[in-house]
């Protein structure tokens, strides 16, 4: 179980300079307000809140992310409050702790209603990807503590996480999140595939693990004599979750899987790459259409590396990836590589911050597309694209629902987007818990509740002045005529004539 020494000792090996005096600080803080609490697991709650913390310290993000880590769970299941946070920690730090908080209100229901939820969530939480990257670290710790949770919502856990959380983390370049996220989701969703894929890619590495060790002895002897200085050598193995998909594709013939065991080469420059790359066609003999060069052609999500599988010794197949350090570093962490602490600079990489928010919202249209692939319902939001949500806000219902508004958008607007009935008798709107005039300015992430009035007869045509939507409109217009034609039958003898 990690202590707050151990997140102080990953933080500092990545930034000397760090504070270890605020870090304790935040630490006796979170303690505090988790006191007395546990997990499923019987563990101290803070446990958890200082897993999330070693995570995001271990790959290298900035400190404040790091503490929001720590916080993550604060508002949402303690006494202490967002401001609390604000007033201890500063604006930075509380605006992610609360992004994070609203993300786990979502609740489930219904996998349509979910994906829907958590793309309008994911869109809201574009002005600030730390938050997403965050709950990443969050939701990875849940997913590996599932034994504990009755196997229902184990498993609904891990199915979101299988269908939700690993593409978005993909789309995002994580790769080594996404693997874990995918193999601790596993587990609960496919339990026999998963012992099947595991036993077979044991046994399928074991009879493989001394000839690979001889292999990349060889690889390396190779480049130093090839005058390849400063390689690394090591072996990679598949991640299990990617493997069984690989399975499914070929018949679930593990002898047509070449990259179950790869050899991952890592030289100083791109230069090597290529003269690595020659190197290992001029030793083995490479198979046909194998070769992919994803640094002229980086893949969408923005991995670069060279591939490359080649008849090897002893006639076995093995495949080859080849990249610098830092493009590994991008395979690894994807858009969090951004953040990372700049080593030559001395200092976080704060300057590429926009441009990795700019790259962020191109992806997020591509990854409308893609979940729209895997889901029919959401075949038919097809053509939501990006540009459709720029001029939107997103707005929370106290339980979390997503509501998505014009700007300018008003409680009312809200209320009539929840329901006619209640747009029609709403008669007052708390914002983020503070009463707000039925005519205020909504904006994105606002927590809006609307207090309705049963016994009120209808809309204010006063409302008419302000209200954003078509809908709410038409709906005051509607109810105005019906007010007045009930009013005018009240004069009229029958009272069935149309008006
Ligand atoms: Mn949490």
């Amino acid at each position: 179980m990690p202590t707050i020494e151990d997140v102080i000792k990953v933080v500092k090996r990545n930034d000397p300079n760090a504070d270890e005096n605020e870090l304790r600080r935040v630490y006796a803080f979170a303690q505090e307000a988790h006191s007395g609490q546990s997990r499923k697991s019987g563990e101290p709650y803070v446990i958890h809140s200082l897993t999330t913390a070693v995570r995001l310290a271990e790959m290298r993000l900035p400190t404040s992310m790091v503490i929001a880590g720590l916080l993550h769970d604060v508002p949402e299941d303690t006494d202490k409050t967002i401001d609390e946070i604000r007033t201890e920690f500063g604006d930075d730090v509380a605006s992610m702790v609360e992004g994070i908080t609203k993300l786990g209100r979502l609740k489930y229901r219904g996998i349509e209603r979910y994906i829907e939820n958590l793309r309008k969530m994911f869109l809201a939480m574009a002005q600030d990807i730390r938050v997403v990257i965050i709950k990443f670290a969050d939701r990875l710790h849940n997913l590996e503590t599932l034994d504990a949770m009755p196997p229902k919502k184990a498993y609904r856990i891990a199915l979101e996480s299988l269908q939700i959380f690993a593409p978005i983390a993909n789309r995002l370049g994580m790769g080594e999140m996404k693997g874990r996220i995918e193999d601790a989701s596993f587990k609960y969703v496919y339990p026999k595939e998963y012992a099947w894929t595991e036993k077979l890619s044991q046994s399928t590495r074991e009879g493989k693990r001394e000839y690979l060790d001889r292999v990349m002895d060889r690889t390396r002897e190779i480049l130093k004599s090839s005058g390849v200085e400063g390689a690394e050598v090591h072996g990679r193995s598949k991640h299990l979750y990617s493997l069984y998909r690989k399975l499914l594709k070929y018949d679930r013939d593990i002898t047509r899987i070449y990259d179950l065991m790869a050899v991952r080469i890592i030289v100083p420059s791109l230069s090597d790459c290529y003269a690595t790359l020659g190197i290992i066609h001029g030793t083995w003999t490479p198979l046909k259409g194998r070769i992919k060069d994803y640094i002229a052609q980086p893949k969408p999500n923005g991995y670069s590396s060279l591939h490359t599988t080649v008849f090897c010794d002893e006639g076995e197949i093995v495949e080859f990836q080849i990249r610098t350090q830092e493009l590994h570093n991008v395979a690894e962490y994807g858009i969090a590589a951004h953040w990372q602490y700049d080593e030559a600079k001395g200092r976080t990489a704060i300057g590429v911050k926009n441009a990795a928010q700019a790259d962020w919202m191109k992806q997020l249209g591509e990854m409308n597309k893609e979940i729209a692939d895997t889901n029919q319902y959401m075949s038919t939001l097809e053509e939501m694209k990006i540009d459709i949500f720029k001029d939107r806000i997103f707005v929370f219902t106290p339980k979390g629902d997503v509501i998505d508004l014009p700007e300018d958008s008003t409680p009312v607007d809200f209320a009539y987007a929840i329901h006619t009935e209640v747009g029609n008798k709403c008669a007052a709107a708390k914002v983020n818990d503070k009463i707000e005039q039925l005519s205020a300015t909504l904006k994105s992430g606002d927590v809006v509740e609307i207090m309705v009035d049963r016994s009120r007869k209808g809309p204010n045509p006063d409302w008419l002045k302000f209200v954003k939507t078509r809908y709410a409109r038409s709906k005051i217009r509607q109810q105005a005529q019906v007010s007045l034609k009930s009013w005018l039958k009240g004069f009229m003898p029958g009272g069935e004539q149309d008006v």
